[in-house]
């Protein structure tokens, strides 16, 4: 037991679920279980929700209908104008139908969580978990909230609290498989086509990922680019984005900005080895969430929580939350976005990441072809890469020893 001193409080100290993180996916999760009659509680380390934030705001028609906040929409984007390094341009896309939206984080962020609260759930700001301890009935968890250390138990805690997670860490559940690192600047005076968003590829701008640039409203564009430690070869994503404000190529483009806010954050991508033990479990960015090719993680941390919430639900009111109860709620769906996940980086490898400049200038030269482009078009979902990934292996001749490449294991595992 902590020697610590405990303050006489009236918060209420007894919950179902204590989730750690009221980001997106801890929003989410608490608007689920507090729905279904559980007594939720959120914890936010931060005085406010959806601050800082770190994100390109990119959210799925599927994740935003889901929770319905159309007011924290900022620009509907058709399209994506994709530069490869010496140029080549894949236009993906068609004009006047929506591919994704574009969020103001902080709002989105907010009416996710109030949804919770609006289920039933509550909020403590300014409140972290400073120690936890699981015993036989339930979790002990020491928390410091408002500058005062407040002692409470909960059947079941479930670690939201994102890329560099405290429950992970706690409770030794692993490390997500890669951890790419993200720069964005939120800019006045670019000049791009409305309604659509600019990528561009290439070694010096970002290696093995793209950099982008995406309409933001009020006439702001969020300009980024993000890739992974051991591709930047001791460059840091900063200077990643300086290069490609200075490219030759695309420079004039870059010549007349105002800088209005700098971002820097991780993108943690590759399911942890353990997203479950005895009453603790991670969900979104904590448990390794984000898609490898887009960096994307709020449409999959609603997707992990909802396809586990009933027997979930059923498992808190029988108090059966164990680590094999628990992994057997959560086996199937979870291996299936793991498994989805792996297929998608591997694609991503063999297409973007692990080639060189002149392989990418030869992709993009297919790319850019009419027949590719309404394979791509036809097929492309940012909500679900593999299929496209996959119907380029298989259709397009230049990509078939590719194919050959990733050899059977891929393609029909
Ligand atoms: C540059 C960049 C661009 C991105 N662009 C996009 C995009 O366009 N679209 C997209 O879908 N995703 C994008 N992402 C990823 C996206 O931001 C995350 O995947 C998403 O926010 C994950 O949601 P989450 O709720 O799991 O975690 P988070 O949003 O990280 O929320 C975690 C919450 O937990 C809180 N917290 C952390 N530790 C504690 C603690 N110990 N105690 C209490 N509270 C704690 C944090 O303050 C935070 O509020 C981007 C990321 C970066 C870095």
């Amino acid at each position: 037991m902590s020697k610590r001193r405990f303050y006489h409080t009236m918060k209420q100290t007894e919950w179902d679920v204590v989730i750690v993180g009221a980001g997106p996916t801890g929003g989410r999760t608490a608007t689920h279980l507090a729905s279904l009659g559980h007594r939720v509680l959120m914890l936010e380390e931060h005085t406010e929700i959806g601050r800082p934030f770190q994100c390109a705001g990119l959210v799925t028609p599927k994740a935003l209908q889901e929770v319905g906040l159309f007011d924290s929409v900022l620009e509907e984007v058709d399209g994506a104008r994709i530069h490869g390094p010496s140029g080549t341009l894949a236009p993906v896309g068609t004009d006047g139908i929506l591919r994704t939206y574009v969020v103001c984080r902080k709002k989105f962020d907010q009416g996710v969580v109030q949804q919770g609260m609006e289920a039933g759930a509550t909020l403590w700001l300014d409140s972290r978990p400073i120690h936890a301890e699981v015993t036989g009935d339930c979790v002990r968890l020491d928390i410091e909230s408002e500058q005062q250390e407040v002692s409470l138990t909960c059947k079941l805690l479930i670690g939201c609290d994102g890329a560099h997670s405290w429950t992970r860490r706690t409770f030794k559940m692993g490390k997500p498989k890669e951890m790419m690192i993200g720069f964005q600047a939120e800019v006045l005076g670019y000049e791009g086509k409305e309604r659509w968003l600019d990528m561009y590829s290439g070694s010096e701008i970002a290696p093995g990922f793209f950099g982008w640039v995406i309409p933001s409203g009020f006439g702001t564009h969020r300009i980024g680019v993000w890739s992974t430690p051991d591709r930047l070869n001791g460059r840091s994503v900063e200077q990643c984005y300086d290069d490609l404000r200075s490219h030759p190529k695309w420079k004039d483009r870059f010549s007349n900005l105002t800088e209005v806010a700098r971002f820097c954050g991780p993108i943690p991508s590759g399911m942890v080895k353990k997203t479950v033990k005895d009453r603790v479990m991670l969900l979104g960015d904590a448990a390794g969430m984000a898609k490898p090719t887009t960096g994307g993680g709020i449409g999959p941390g609603f997707r992990q929580i909802s396809g586990i919430l009933q027997p979930l639900s059923k498992a808190i009111f029988d108090d059966n939350l164990g680590e094999k109860h628990l992994s057997k709620i959560t086996s199937k769906h979870f291996k299936a976005m793991k498994k989805d996940q792996d297929k998608a980086r591997t694609l991503r490898n063999l297409l973007v990441s692990d080639t060189s400049d002149n392989e990418l200038d030869n992709h993009f030269t297919n790319f850019a072809r009419e027949d590719v482009l309404e394979l791509i078009n036809e097929i492309g979902d940012i909500e679900k890469p593999v299929p496209l990934g996959l119907a380029l292996l298989k259709k397009v001749p230049a990509f078939r020893k590719l194919a050959l490449r990733a050899g059977s294991k891929l393609l029909f595992r």
